[in-house]
């Protein structure tokens, strides 16, 4: 038997797992450099690369004033933090010990590489691969899955118990995150010194400008999801907007005679399986991309910043587990008697590639194989919600906003009241149907949240260098309560 035999006798999900495991420990073993810099500058009209790695402080300049200093050497911080002001910034001095050395005319900073963050592209194509499906997937499984229920009544039925157990978990969600928080109290477990760097890394302008920008209009948040032109709303992956094109479109299908809306069905149906079985082929390389992207994540961001904000990362694990056995344990088991480990193993393979990409959108179409074809869900059923869920329904994403805001109001040595804490239920439930399934949305939505209760929206930089791998972690509850719910809403299960 030769290698390619072998392989292929490993299961998927095996492979997958294996490739999620290599990928870590590869990443682990090359890690990128975090105190080195390559900066790119011109010096009497020549291009000259130089890495710098020693400095005490590193001060940018926009003439002679000072814009913003770092100490230690975050290269992660400063580069991002010269991205977003590089047209301000003429020039930045190093000081090491007595000595002071001034670089102007600097064409480019970037990060260290090692073989861990080299291979970032094939991660990058696998995630590209699996976005492409997800706008086209969307619209034609709404449509379709809209149209085939036949009639409005049974739509209205069927969309609002969705919408109802799909509102209900999210706010279970934070509740959940709210007590968690509370009882653990991870920002009473973090030291005055720790809380000094990390503020004093992560904060920028960007982050004030954001906060600044960022307010909460219910009134034009739902004039919004109204799309002033359905193709501007595809190009531009306006998913709310998508969304209610399509049930629009769907719904209206069926006010049509039957002879011009079955073939259009029939056509949006098979848009939808074709979008499907590419699944079957893009997942062909799905341990390599996986391999690719834990790797470069890990090299990236360690695993130590798990360590520096211990209690707040363990606050929304337990978080996340809690929800996903006991509410999502609960609710198929109450609705369709499903069994949970059974559902569990079905849908590995959307909660690995949820993991590895860190976002939902991306996963759906594995979501939608995993739920039809492993766990036995109904098309009909599958086509409507999990194409709505993953657009509208994000309970670890709200759960993890419930304990960062938390989080950081402790810090800030804030006791939030019970008004508080309603406040942020409500506003992370309408967050959650507004953040965008792509990776780390979840943390700009948090501004909302913070800002709705006071409490200084600065914060997020407390956070903000172990957001990514929450959110690998946060996406897989997102897709797990999709799945939970498409279930949930089926009823007894016709497979397994
Ligand atoms: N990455 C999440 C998702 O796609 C959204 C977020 O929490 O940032 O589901």
């Amino acid at each position: 038997m030769n290698y390619g035999e072998s392989v292929k006798k490993i299961p998927l999900h095996l492979q997958i797992v294996i490739a999620l495991v290599l990928g870590a420990g590869f990443g682990a073993l090359f890690p990128v450099d975090s105190g080195l810099i390559q900066i790119t500058y011109s010096l009497d009209g020549e291009v000259i690369e130089e890495n710098i790695s020693e400095w005490d402080v590193l001060i940018f300049h926009r003439e002679e004033h000072l814009i913003k200093s770092f100490s230690g050497g975050n290269a992660k911080a400063i580069i991002k933090f010269y991205n977003k002001n590089k047209s301000d910034i003429t020039s930045l001095s190093l000081v090491a010990g007595v000595q002071e050395r001034e670089i102007l005319k600097i064409l480019s900073l970037e990060g260290a590489s090692s073989p861990a963050t080299a291979i970032r592209p094939l991660g990058d194509l696998f995630i590209r691969l699996l976005s492409f499906l997800a706008i086209p997937l969307v619209l034609a499984s709404l449509i379709a899955g809209a149209a085939s229920l036949g009639d409005v009544r049974k739509l209205g039925k069927i969309g609002g118990k969705t919408f109802a157990i799909y509102i209900c978990t999210t706010a279970i969600a934070i509740s959940i995150g709210l007590g968690v928080a509370n009882l653990i109290r991870p920002g009473e477990q973090i030291s005055e010194q720790t809380k000094i760097k990390l503020l004093g890394d992560y904060q920028d302008k960007s982050s004030q400008d954001a906060v600044a920008n960022l307010s909460v209009d219910i009134v034009d948040f739902f004039v919004n999801i109204v799309p002033k032109n359905p193709f501007f709303a595809v190009a531009n992956g306006q998913m709310l907007q998508i969304v209610f094109f399509a049930l629009m479109f769907g719904v209206t299908l069926t006010f049509i005679p039957k002879q011009q809306s079955a073939p259009l069905i029939a056509f949006f149906e098979a848009v939808t399986t074709t979008m499907i079985k590419m699944v079957d082929i893009i997942m062909l390389i799905a341990p390599f991309g996986v391999f690719a992207l834990i790797s470069a994540t890990i090299a990236d961001f360690g695993f130590g910043i798990l360590g520096t904000l211990f209690w707040y990362s363990i606050s929304v694990i337990v978080g996340l587990t809690l929800q996903t056995v006991l509410v999502y344990g609960g609710l198929i088991y109450l609705f369709s008697r499903a069994n949970f480990w059974k559902f569990f193993k079905g849908l590995r393979n959307a909660q690995a590639i949820a993991f590895s990409t860190s976002s939902s959108a991306a996963t759906l179409p594995v979501t939608l194989d995993c739920v039809e074809n492993k766990i036995g869900v109904n098309r009909e059923v599958s086509r409507f919600i999990l194409p709505l869920g993953a657009t509208i329904n994000m309970d670890g994403t709200a759960l993890y906003q419930g304990v960062a805001a938390v989080f950081i109001a402790q810090v800030y040595g804030m006791d939030l009241g019970l008004t508080e804490q309603l406040t942020i239920v409500l506003t992370a439930v309408l967050a959650s149907i507004g953040t965008a399934p792509v990776p780390g949305v979840g943390l700009i939505m948090l501004v909302l949240i913070l800002n709705s209760i006071n409490v200084p929206a600065e914060g997020i930089a407390l956070i903000l260098g172990v957001d990514r791998i929450l959110d690998m972690m946060r996406t897989i509850t997102n897709v797990t309560g999709d799945s939970a719910v498409a279930v949930a809403v089926n009823g007894p299960l016709t497979k397994r």
